[in-house]
């Protein structure tokens, strides 16, 4: 019987599919403030992916029911456009976007002062309208940006990547080919950079301990990088209007 070609996902030069390096991130461009009708928003391109965020709120919690007297109440809401995908999206959400919505919303969450504003729910709308896998942690790191954008306080950023594993080598911020790979393991990392807590972590896959101390120090570094990324889309944004000018 003919033996499997095994796809090499890392060259013998350390290079991946795409020509990126083992723990370099895709080319991440953020431009903050784009929907005027929101009070805040971002509008984030990181590879082929393409992330509007929109924030409304504070504002009146409705239903009533959901409101707390302690905290505003975080609605996310990741949605993906039936066009972003190759194989049509059914535009209803489905429980992938509902799962997406809650652990980025939590995410979120460790970030705001929500103690601030009880009684409130802060609507948080990401419509993803280009996907290559890292969509979810996209949406975060557009999302926080827009939080910002909006003038929630905040105690830190939320910033993140993917991070994993793909013919048998940590690799940092996977795209679609690698996230298929065989052997592929996918861990979306998100953590506040300035303390280092981590907020969003999932795992789909299996590593050893040795592989995921590699790939997590990885992920925390590159994640520091996409922080970097977020301030400057927002010094960017204020900048422009004057509001660092003396
Ligand atoms: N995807 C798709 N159709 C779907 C859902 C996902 O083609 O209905 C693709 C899309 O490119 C997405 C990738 O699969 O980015 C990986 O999806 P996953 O659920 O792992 O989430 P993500 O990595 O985007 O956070």
């Amino acid at each position: 019987m003919a033996k499997e070609k095994q796809l090499v996902y890392v060259d013998s030069k350390g290079k991946r599919l795409d020509g990126r390096k083992q723990n370099e991130l895709r080319p991440i461009k953020i431009t903050a403030g784009v929907i005027p009708r929101a009070d805040g928003s971002a509008f984030l391109e990181w590879g082929q992916n393409k992330v509007y965020a929109a924030v409304y709120g504070p504002r009146e919690c409705l239903p009533k029911h959901t409101a707390s007297p302690y905290k505003a109440v975080i609605k996310f809401n990741y949605r993906m456009a039936a066009f972003s995908v190759p194989d049509r999206k059914n535009p209803r959400p489905g429980r992938r976007e509902m799962e997406i919505s809650k652990v980025c919303g939590d995410a979120l969450e460790r970030a705001i002062f929500v103690e601030r504003f009880p009684n409130t729910q802060i609507d948080i709308t990401v419509e993803i309208v280009d996907a290559d896998a890292g969509s979810r942690i996209a949406a975060l790191t557009a999302a926080s940006v827009a939080c910002a954008d909006a003038g929630i306080p905040m105690r830190d950023m939320v910033s993140g990547t993917g991070v994993g594993k793909a013919g048998g080598k940590i690799i940092v911020d996977l795209d679609k080919a690698e996230e298929d790979a065989p052997d592929a393991v996918d861990v979306p990392l998100a953590i506040l950079p300035n303390s280092k807590e981590i907020v969003l972590l999932q795992l789909d896959g299996v590593m050893t301990q040795k592989e995921w101390k590699e790939a997590y120090k990885a992920g925390v570094e590159a994640s520091m990088e996409v922080y970097e990324i977020q301030k400057k889309a927002l010094k960017a944004k204020f900048s422009e209007k004057g509001v660092e000018k003396k």
